[in-house]
């Protein structure tokens, strides 16, 4: 008859919770499994222990009879003997469905370990936060593993158990005349396991969706639809494989003058008519605030751009920066006074340009 303390054999105290005692157990039933411990016929002893100090312990009903004493409790409950009474997980490799991830084995029934899902979430941004770099907070919608059940998807103190339907290979064949079809496992849909007992928290999936709030720095001239990835801060894998990668996709809200353009900035600038003719110094915007001084030559035409190196975007892969294109609108006065129109007629008489000159004479070259 068992007469060891439940509690040491899980190294808890007794007031530990059931977080706890399911750390415990796994961390225990890694060390001392067999299989991972083959030159040592100890282990498989200590590790039935475990087994059952866990199946007892994890189990709030059964738990509660143990602490009442040990005769209300050992009455019907024996470590030893042929492993009936070990419930639903006396077979080892109902354990190893389990850990079969730690000692990396491909075993029978065993569910593969997989990469978490990647995860893409979008940020909106401010023109000029987007200019400048920010560093901001996004919630994630990741997947995880349970903490209930450990991802194993099975109500505490139960575990999941080779597919017999399938023996654990996740299809089943059917022999029809010559051919032989392979289909996936009804009972198990393909994961070579079932669970007679579904985790209430995940209802048997293992996971559980959670958001995830994460820091993000957006670099300086972050472009609108940019995709900056963080490493590992997706989903959980399954069964020990990698997490995922986050995807920050950067919605960057338009400006109403400064159009961008990879990492240059347009900009249309009115030019009166006579500043046109007669050249002159303006001031132009800039993106992030403050002006520019652009000399503007005399005989400059509409729709004409003019660079200013340097003052587009910062590159936000790194170094340096884009231009701002300035482009020329032509503004014609739409009204003009009784003396304004002298000197425009005045200006007319003597200016005896035929601007449409070049136009007739193409017209008439053509064939
Ligand atoms: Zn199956
Ligand atoms: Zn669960």
């Amino acid at each position: 008859m068992e007469t060891k303390d439940l509690y040491r054999i899980l190294g808890v105290s007794r007031g530990a919770s059931q977080e706890e005692i399911r750390r415990a157990y796994r961390r225990l039933a890694r060390k001392y499994h067999p299989d991972a411990n083959p030159d040592d016929p100890s282990a498989e002893e200590r590790f039935k222990e475990i087994q059952h100090a866990y199946e007892v312990l994890s189990d709030p009903e059964r738990r509660r009879r143990y602490d009442q004493g040990p005769s209300a409790f050992f009455g019907g409950e024996r470590v030893s003997g042929n492993g009936s009474g070990f419930g639903g997980f006396s077979n080892i490799s109902d354990i190893f469905d389990t850990f079969g991830d730690v000692f990396g084995r491909g075993g029978r029934g065993q569910r593969p370990s997989s990469r978490g899902q990647d995860v893409t979430v979008s940020v909106n941004l401010g023109f000029r936060e987007a200019l400048s770099g920010v560093t901001t907070r996004v919630s994630a919608p990741v997947e995880e593993e349970c903490s209930t059940c450990g991802g194993s998807g099975a109500a505490p103190g139960t575990f999941p158990r080779t597919c017999p339907e399938c023996g654990g290979r996740g299809t089943s064949t059917q022999d029809q005349g010559f051919f032989a079809f392979s289909s996936t496992c009804r009972r198990c849909g393909g994961s070579g396991t079932v669970i007679d007992r579904p985790c209430p928290t995940c209802h048997g999936d293992g996971r559980v969706r959670n958001a995830r709030q994460v820091t993000v720095r957006i670099p300086a001239g972050a472009k609108d639809g940019m995709k900056i990835r963080i490493p590992g801060r997706g989903s959980a894998g399954r069964n020990g494989g990698p997490r995922g990668d986050l995807y920050v996709v950067t919605r960057v809200a338009e400006h109403p003058v400064f159009e961008r353009r990879g990492d240059d900035f347009v900009v249309e600038l009115p030019v009166s008519f006579t500043e046109a003719a007669l050249g002159a110094r303006v001031d132009v915007p800039r993106p992030e605030g403050g002006t520019v001084r652009l000399k503007i030559p005399a005989g400059t035409q509409d729709g004409k751009q003019f660079r200013v190196r340097g003052a587009g975007a910062p590159h936000p892969r790194g170094g340096g920066r884009g231009d701002l294109i300035v482009r020329v609108r032509v503004v014609v006065p739409a009204k003009l006074t009784r003396r304004e129109r002298e000197i425009l007629e005045a200006f007319a008489d003597v200016h005896d340009d035929n601007v449409r000159e070049d136009l007739f004479r193409r017209v008439g070259e053509a064939r």
